[in-house]
């Protein structure tokens, strides 16, 4: 699966962005504004203006949103969705080849709001794994006190827990125990 680097990204910060969300004995760690600044920051979204509280409301209703999508059961559950998300963010696509890149499309508005930046390039992200048919690659990690969302872009969709230090360190375990196995076998 070909992933434009707008795209992974995207994915990244759509993770990224559900992960802030309370669970478990987790806080919300995007709960006040200045949590909301560093997350801007951190995944470097442009142009967002001034942030106020109202645009720390959207963004965790959208995360929300982005929580469901993960949660479809199926494809056409998730692509309404993405629909219903991409529509009230309205988008508009421009080619760009900006800092060196290859051609690609920007989703988000000129001056959107970082929630409807998030919206529409998170999930024409999402989108895009919908239609290459790899819904199952939207994945909660399954290690049991974790729980964190993540994007298996193995080869093999074969990835079953997140890439935090604690979890991480499990794959590295049943990497090695698939390696073995193969070696033996
Ligand atoms: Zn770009
Ligand atoms: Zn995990």
């Amino acid at each position: 699966m070909l992933i434009p680097h707008d795209t992974r990204i995207a994915l990244d910060t759509v993770v990224d962005l559900m992960n802030t969300a309370p669970q478990g004995n987790r806080d919300d760690e995007l709960g006040d504004l200045p949590a909301l600044r560093t997350f801007v920051q951190a995944h470097d979204i442009s142009d967002v203006g001034r942030l106020t509280d109202h645009d720390l409301r959207a963004v965790q209703d959208v995360r929300a949103r982005f929580t469901a999508i993960f949660a479809a059961p199926d494809a056409r559950i998730a692509a309404t969705l993405i629909n219903q998300l991409v529509a009230a963010a309205g988008t508009t696509p421009q080619l760009t080849d900006h800092d060196g890149y290859d051609w690609h499309v920007h989703y988000f508005a000129p001056g959107a709001s970082v929630a409807d930046h998030l919206a529409a390039d998170c999930g024409m992200a999402l989108a895009f794994i919908l239609v290459a048919g790899e819904q199952e690659r939207l994945r909660r990690c399954e290690a049991p006190d974790c729980g964190r969302a993540f994007v298996d872009l193995s080869r093999n969709r074969s990835r079953r827990y997140c890439d935090s230090r604690t979890c991480g360190n499990r794959l590295h375990v049943a990497a090695y125990r698939a390696r073995r196995k193969e070696a033996a076998g």
